[in-house]
């Protein structure tokens, strides 16, 4: 960051505190002297999620979250795990790095965590997320479940 006193581009850093997820740096200016202070704070770029028809909106893990949480209201996962859970989709969408995801490889990554966690949960937010809208494709997403179980 150059010397906002002077311009100039370089600065010696004389003192640096941690806070926190805040890093303050106390600099001097290799030109004129001065000091003056910067901040650093770390920044995930929320990655654009593309949603079915088409439009964007930037990844907001309070919205993964509640269908999470619906999904599971009537399960008996302890919140502790929930958050747990939500935590991991969060760091999955992160990990994959990709500047835009689509709102169906959220669900996809969200499916994957919670098959291992809680399978009528898995069913409930597929449900909702695939959607399953008949018996029939309930009844197929449950018999890969039980497929899986045996495979186990
Ligand atoms: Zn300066």
């Amino acid at each position: 960051m150059n010397c906002p006193y002077c311009d100039h581009k370089n600065s010696r850093v004389i003192d640096t505190r941690s806070s926190g997820k805040r890093i303050r740096r106390r600099r001097e200016c290799e030109h004129c002297h001065r000091r003056f202070t910067t901040y650093e704070r770390v920044a995930l770029s929320n990655p654009m999620v593309v949603k079915r028809d088409g439009r964007r909106e930037e990844f907001d893990r309070d919205k993964l979250a509640v269908g999470i949480r619906k999904a599971c209201a009537k399960r008996p996962i302890s919140m502790e795990d929930l958050e747990r859970l939500i935590d991991q989709i969060e760091a999955d969408v992160y990990r994959l790095g990709k500047a835009e995801i689509t709102s169906q490889a959220i669900g996809d990554l969200a499916m994957n965590r919670l098959r291992e966690l809680d399978e009528l949960a898995y069913i409930l937010f597929a449900s909702v997320y695939v959607p399953i809208t008949d018996l029939e494709s309930m009844k197929q997403e449950v018999d890969r479940l039980l497929e899986r179980r045996k495979r186990d």
